[in-house]
């Protein structure tokens, strides 16, 4: 017989401060079962249990004391307040690297397991999945929210990926940004999980590559949004933090025209007199995106960021492409370094924002320019606006109707013909110089037919009309794609992933650049075996789960993240890549889809290979998937975990709470 779940630590540590009333509340409704949950217990919380100010002095006080004599032992929560980077920058001990400040307060909030309700699957990346919930504020109140839970992984890297999820809260702790992603809390429960704001109109590199009829975005739309992202860049790098993930993928559209920057968790402290970041070991990063010295050395400091930024760039302008997909991977640094190759001028991007691009890549990270240079850099490049004078109708060229506004993306006073982007249609293409006239030289006012209520718009500063930086490019574009069977990525071919490599898991390349030959690195874990499964067997009654109604996938545009793609190339559907590159049977998909909706945290590879260990047997699947869960939790034996699960009707969340409040 099991005992019963509480915290009699806690119990008696409020005994001692006459504060037993408190109790329950604290248990229940702040989830606190371990001392080191009160790191993120904040007045407010303490407040909505009706607890006083000077009561919470006394707790505070009597929770100094018991931490003194009582240093936490479970290694989970070790890790929960603190920020561990891999390895910093060598430097002299007098020049400490600039710590992230301290969380005033705790956690902005303690969010308790009942207040989240999670809907929708929004997508999932390296730490777990993300979805559509609503939060319940003690008001009644509803906000709509996106929840990620740490998924459970495989065994030996659980810590890794924990430590990862957690560095993600303290980092987002911190920030407060108009354009970086909100954090509203953390839920301590089985799963780990946090509250975040939700971006309901998802990732910028899904709106890019949304089929027709999406329309495709106004360039001045996507100026906008990189003036956005400099902001918030030059706010991270002001803070002393390296983002290191910088892609379209990690920027959330909160609004059609407000981007924010998400996905904090490869974001490091930097350190040393140099601002650097240097990996401490094979860890996967964003390989396409790098900058030379991250993918030689390891090495990342707000340049590399730059450098990030300009491959976003180049992403928004080329319909969210995929950087270097015509050169393999173990070429890219060789391309970048030694034939100073960089990625091409794509057709929407006026020659002003290419040489901004180019700048970013400059071989020295000292020759980049800075974010918050960035930002006035992009209000000179911003392409300037002008309105349709006359009927074009002509063949082969833009056509556009007396009044329609249009961007000009090239063109000078000298020649006849400029080419732009027409806000009505928004169709891009080559018109008569004398179809347009100017509208916004001067400043008179902007127009943005598509975006009008933009507040930023109105700020901006225009160049002359074909820019001001006319100056050739230093660097060469890529040559073309002689022999390199442009349309066939790769990695693709190769069945590797070029987007998330781990530099120092790359032996020497034949430029001595650190890199080796991809039939020699390690292919992503990809599950072998026969796609279909037998039959589903019906679900065995008594289970906790059997009376959960299959549900169907969610409509919502979703990506498939870098970070775990086995072939690397964004759009390619996980069905692909579970099956080895069949599409599974739609009865296995229903499966795996109800296991992964069951177990929350489970990713989607990891339902599908419960399901094929138990011969298809859904309800075994999903124990297996718990036990895994608690297992990973705690220092218990599997055994265990199972009896314990048993004990508690398989209620996942009721078991963690019981080992947790006993490691
Ligand atoms: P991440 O683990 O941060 O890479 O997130 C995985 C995917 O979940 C992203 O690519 C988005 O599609 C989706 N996602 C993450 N956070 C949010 C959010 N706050 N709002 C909407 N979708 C999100």
């Amino acid at each position: 017989m099991l005992p019963e779940a509480g915290a009699p630590w806690l119990l008696r540590l409020l005994r001692d401060t006459q504060l037993a009333q408190f109790y329950r509340s604290i248990l229940e409704e702040l989830n606190v079962t371990r001392p080191e949950h009160f790191d993120f217990v904040r007045p407010e919380d303490l407040d909505s249990i009706g607890m006083g100010r000077p009561a919470q002095r006394r707790l505070a006080e009597a929770l100094k004391r018991h931490r003194l004599g009582h240093k936490p032992k479970n290694w989970v929560y070790k890790i929960l307040g603190g920020f561990a980077p891999e390895q910093k920058e060598t430097t002299p001990p007098s020049d400490n690297p600039p710590s992230l400040p301290e969380p005033e307060g705790g956690l902005k909030c303690l969010i308790p397991d009942g207040a989240v309700c999670r809907g929708e699957l929004l997508g999932s990346g390296c730490f777990g999945v993300v979805h559509r919930g609503l939060w319940t504020l003690p008001s009644g109140q509803s906000v709509p929210v996106a929840v990620k839970s740490l998924r459970v992984a495989a065994e030996g890297s659980a810590g890794t990926e924990l430590r990862d999820f957690l560095r993600e809260v303290s980092v987002m702790m911190n920030l407060e940004h108009p354009h970086l992603l909100r954090l509203h809390g953390l839920v301590l429960g089985q799963p780990l999980q946090m509250v975040m704001e939700l971006a309901p109109l998802g990732s910028l590199h899904a709106r890019l590559t949304a089929p027709a009829p999406a329309p495709p975005l106004p360039v001045a739309l996507l100026c906008l949004f990189l003036r956005q992202l400099a902001g918030a860049m030059a706010y991270l790098g002001a803070r002393g933090l390296v983002h290191r993930d910088l892609a379209t993928r990690n920027l959330l559209l909160t609004s059609p025209c407000t981007i924010k920057v998400a996905d904090f968790g490869l974001v490091r402290p930097l350190g040393g007199a140099r601002g650097r970041y240097v990996m401490g070991g094979p860890r996967p990063i964003p390989y396409a995106w790098c900058a030379p010295e991250s993918l030689r050395q390891g090495a990342f400091s707000s340049a590399s960021d730059v450098w990030m930024f300009g491959v976003t760039l180049w992403e928004m302008f080329s319909g969210g492409k995929e950087p270097w997909a015509w050169v393999p991977p173990y070429l890219i640094l060789q391309r970048l370094e030694k034939d100073q190759a960089r990625l091409p001028r794509p057709p929407l991007c006026s020659r002003a924002l290419y040489t901004l691009a180019l700048r970013c890549w400059a071989l020295h990270p000292a020759d980049r320019p800075s974010f918050s240079s960035l930002e006035g850099l992009i209000q000179e490049a911003w392409p300037p606006e002008g309105r349709c004078v006359r009927d074009v109708s002509e063949p082969g060229a833009l056509r556009m109707e007396c009044g329609d506004p249009i961007t000009i993306i090239e063109g000078s006073p000298s020649s006849t013909t400029w080419k732009g982007q027409n806000g009505r249609t928004l169709k891009v293409g080559s018109f008569p110089a004398s179809a347009v006239t100017l509208t916004d030289l001067k400043g008179s006012p902007a127009t943005c037919p598509v975006h009008r209520g933009s507040p930023a718009w109105g700020e901006q500063r225009r160049g002359s009309v074909d820019g001001r930086a006319r100056a050739k490019a230093k660097l060469r574009e890529p040559p073309p794609a002689q022999g390199q069977r442009r349309n066939v990525p790769l990695q693709r071919r190769k069945g590797i992933s070029k987007s998330l490599e781990s530099v120092l898991s790359l032996g020497p390349c034949p430029t001595g650049g650190g890199l080796s030959p991809p039939e020699v690195r390690k292919a992503r874990d990809v599950p072998q075996g026969p796609p279909g499964l037998p039959p589903r067997p019906p679900f065995a009654s008594g289970s906790s789960q059997s009376n959960q109604p299959p549900r169907e996938r969610p409509p919502w545009p979703k990506r498939e993240p870098l970070h775990s793609h086995p072939l690397g190339a964004p759009g390619a559907s996980k069905a692909a890549v579970l099956s080895g590159g069949l599409l599974p049977d739609p009865d296995l998909q229903k499966r795996v889809m109800e296991v992964e909706l069951s177990v929350h945290g489970v990713t989607h590879q990891e339902c599908q290979a419960a399901l094929r260990a138990t011969g298809g047997d859904v309800v075994s699947a999903i124990q297996n998937l718990k036990v895994d869960q608690l297992f990973h939790l705690s220092s218990r034996s599997r055994a265990d975990c199972r009896h314990i699960l048993e004990h508690y009707h398989w209620d996942l969340s009721a078991a963690s709470r019981y080992v947790l409040a006993r490691p």
